[in-house]
């Protein structure tokens, strides 16, 4: 059987839904919950900041021109997950939110 990209897709996506439904499952067993977020950005975003810096898969490194924050890319993107997934649920920080940040620069 031949796999095409369409196949490939769709085998990712049920990859995803199956380990989303394992973890909820889980989360549900240990009195948590799952908050899915929205990934589009989070590479691009200071996780200090919030000021978003376009940056080459072969960029390694997340380095803010803004405030400097230098950090490895996927762990940045993985505060900035962190930060959403708490805002989502009413338990982000009390200071301003990255967007509000980003306007006051
Ligand atoms: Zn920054």
């Amino acid at each position: 059987m031949l796999e095409t990209s369409q196949n490939a897709k769709n085998n990712q996506d049920t990859a995803w839904s199956r380990f989303i439904n394992l973890l909820e499952y889980k989360a549900n067993l240990h009195g948590t919950h799952v908050e899915k977020v929205k990934p589009e950005g989070t590479i691009k975003e200071c996780a200090v900041c919030g000021i978003e810096t376009p940056k080459p898969v072969w960029v390694r490194k997340h380095t803010c021109p803004a405030c400097g924050h230098t950090e490895d890319r996927e762990l940045n993107a993985a505060k900035n997950i962190l930060n959403r997934g708490l805002k989502q649920v009413g338990a982000g920080h009390s200071e301003s939110t990255s967007s509000e940040r980003r306007s006051l620069s």
